[in-house]
């Protein structure tokens, strides 16, 4: 359980984020919901929390953006004090084929995927470093291990997140901070319902369990490794996938 813990989590208007964010707070933790562009979406988690009788706040942020993430992060620690739990959820898309893409395309979703990461790491750690304690989960994809046409991007910026998992994880470490990836297969949210039956049905095809993931089965393994109970378990990176990864 959670109770009395601060949970910020990015991206939690929508989606594995949102999941993630009712989650926790369904656990006892405070949550902080960081949202982008969809202030009505994240007021409306929010809601959703507090009609459970749970508590969350509603912070928006662009995590692409260095200085923007410090005014967050210090704002979040004004406000509560303290940062016991970092989920850096928040993500995008950009596919196209590696010949074709833009270089506005590769960086935007690097800024916001890897980049972004790292600059909630970069300050949410000093905080838990002060702390001597704290769990980081970083969002990275089945993609980020096994690559994917079409999204060079992507899967460069998920195989990144693991880099900086397992780096993080060993420089926080004698401090008693934890910092492990999760690696989602397909899970339905708004970022798969756009792709074409096709490429549905060429995922599916690789999916041993033979179903797309919910945003809920995600939050479960983040609630684990925010957990008590996951004290032993750093550096690493658990798929939620239904096997696709293996
Ligand atoms: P989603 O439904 O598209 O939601 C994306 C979330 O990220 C939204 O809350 C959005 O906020 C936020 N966001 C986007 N750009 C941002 C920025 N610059 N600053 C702050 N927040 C930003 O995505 P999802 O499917 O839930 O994915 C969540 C995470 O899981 C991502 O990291 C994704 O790469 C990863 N993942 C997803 C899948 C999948 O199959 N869905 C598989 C593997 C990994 P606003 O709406 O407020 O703008």
């Amino acid at each position: 359980m959670l109770e009395g813990k601060i949970a910020v989590v990015t991206g939690a208007s929508r989606g594995i984020g949102r999941a993630i964010a009712k989650t926790l707070a369904a656990q006892g933790a405070f949550v902080v919901i960081g949202y982008h562009g969809s202030l009505e979406r994240a007021r409306a988690v929010k809601e959703e929390i507090e009609a459970q009788g749970k508590k969350a706040d509603i912070y928006q942020c662009d995590v692409a953006d260095f200085h923007a993430c410090e005014t967050f992060i210090s704002d979040v620690v004004k406000e509560h004090g303290r940062i016991d739990i970092l989920v850096n959820n928040a993500g995008i898309t950009k596919d196209g084929l590696l010949m074709k893409m833009s270089e506005e395309d590769f960086d935007q979703v690097l800024a916001t995927n890897l980049k972004g990461a790292f600059h909630t790491i970069r300050f949410a750690g000093r905080q838990m470093l002060r702390q001597k304690s704290g769990r980081i989960i970083n969002l990275s994809s089945v993609v980020g291990v096994r690559g994917n046409a079409g999204q060079a991007n992507y899967a460069a910026s998920k195989a990144g997140v693991i880099g900086l998992t397992k780096s993080s994880a060993k420089e926080l470490a004698s401090r008693g901070i934890t910092v492990n990836a999760i690696a989602p297969g397909f899970i339905e949210t708004d970022m798969t319902k756009e792709l074409s039956q096709k490429v549905k049905e060429a995922s599916m095809a690789q999916i041993p369990l033979g179903c797309f993931g919910q945003p809920e089965q995600v939050a479960a393994a983040v609630a684990f490794l925010a957990s008590e109970e996951a004290g032993y378990i750093t550096g690493q990176v658990l798929m939620v996938d239904g096997g696709m990864g293996m």
